[in-house]
């Protein structure tokens, strides 16, 4: 069983005499500037020059700084920007303004796993990887709670990596929720393998699958919204919440021996031969090439599956259904508005 370390276990003094720079403003940069400036830690945030999130940063209350200037103040310096933007910028504005003993950490370990950035060695490099998206990372913040966290170090010239990196994750809420000790490579590897077969990939397509085949049944879609899509949220609340148990207790007895004697039918054999397969791209690199080179070449598939998948009918029900009950994204506010969008 893994270490998991909370509050108590914190040595706070470990970020008290640091200067953290974080570097972009999107969906974990926001979240990571906030928390931290409000856990009383000296940050600032760096951005591109003209980029249209300064002024919501600083409408917020946190220094801006230019992307090198940010990285010479600092001695953190953590990465938040697009992971296959981050190399470049760290070439350009990172690499030239980093001094011995700094700590260069990230949020993910896509560029450190696959070699997209390969930090001197009398740097600490850390990660501190929120399992949860920004939004989250900050609402629950606020709320008094806290994301559970992932850290780990892969440099550590100073002896003092692993407190700051606990220190680091304490300050944007992670140990009230808990903080578990991991590597690059278990944390990039287990990250993309579960956002491609659970909960981004595997999800979105069961969801359209039942949706597709309800709806060419003769279904109303309406109805088939609802069933597929809709009481998802309630199922996985029910998950999250007590575990397949207790969301197997609250379901009917109907429902239960439909789940046990059909589930297995649908996820079967070829599918677990599938995500295996899924799994060796993503541990031989294959995947990271393939991903880096579709971003560096314009995403021209990218954009075209993207809008392949808002044409889906799914989309169109949907948004008519979301848009009588308003109530269901009262009070959330988007990451687009929290963080200003992309610039
Ligand atoms: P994002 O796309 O929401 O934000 C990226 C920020 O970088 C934006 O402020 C954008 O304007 C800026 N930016 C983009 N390209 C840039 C460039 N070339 N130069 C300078 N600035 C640039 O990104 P994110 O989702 O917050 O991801 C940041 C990191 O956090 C990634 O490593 C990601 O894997 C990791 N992470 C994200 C989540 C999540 O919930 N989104 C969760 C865990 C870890
Ligand atoms: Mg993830």
């Amino acid at each position: 069983m893994a270490n998991i370390y909370y509050e108590s276990d914190i040595n706070r003094a470990a970020i008290a005499e640091r200067k953290v720079a974080i570097l972009g403003y999107g969906s974990q940069g926001h979240a990571h500037a906030l928390n931290l400036k409000e856990s009383g830690v000296d940050v600032c945030v760096g951005l591109r020059e003209g980029s249209g999130s300064v002024a919501k940063a600083e409408e917020a209350g946190l220094t801006v700084r230019s992307l090198s200037e940010a990285s010479a103040w600092a001695d953190v310096i953590m990465i938040l920007l697009p992971d296959t933007d981050q190399a470049e910028v760290y070439q350009e504005h990172v690499a030239p303004n980093l001094k011995a003993g700094d700590a260069l950490a990230f949020a993910h370990g896509f560029n450190i796993r696959f070699d997209l950035i390969t930090p001197p060695e009398d740097v600490d490099v850390i990660m501190i990887a929120p399992k949860g998206p920004g939004h989250l990372v900050r609402r629950t913040y606020v709320e008094g709670g806290g994301v559970p966290c992932l850290i780990a170090v892969e440099q550590d010239p100073t002896g003092g990596a692993k407190d700051l990196a606990l220190a680091y994750a304490d300050g944007v809420g992670g140990a009230r929720a808990g903080i578990i000790e991991t590597t690059f490579t278990e944390e990039c590897e287990t990250d993309l393998f579960g956002e491609q077969v659970v909960l981004c990939g595997g999800v979105t397509e069961l969801v359209r699958s039942a949706f597709d085949t309800l709806v060419d049944a003769g279904y109303q879609p309406e109805i088939c919204y609802f069933e597929c899509l809709h009481e998802l949220k309630l199922i996985v609340d029910l998950m999250y919440e007590q575990g397949i148990g207790g969301m197997r207790y609250s379901v009917s007895d109907t429902a239960e021996y439909g789940d046990l004697t059909r589930g297995p039918r649908v996820i079967d054999d070829q599918v677990r031969v599938t995500m295996k397969k899924v799994l060796e791209e993503i541990q031989s690199g294959t995947f990271a090439e393939e991903w880096v080179a579709e971003a560096h070449s314009g995403r021209e598939n990218f954009y075209a599956l993207e809008e392949k998948g808002r044409q889906h009918r799914i989309e169109q029900v949907g948004s008519k259904l979301r848009a009588m009950m308003p109530w269901i994204s009262a009070g959330k506010v988007s990451v687009q508005e929290a963080s200003g969008g992309q610039g």
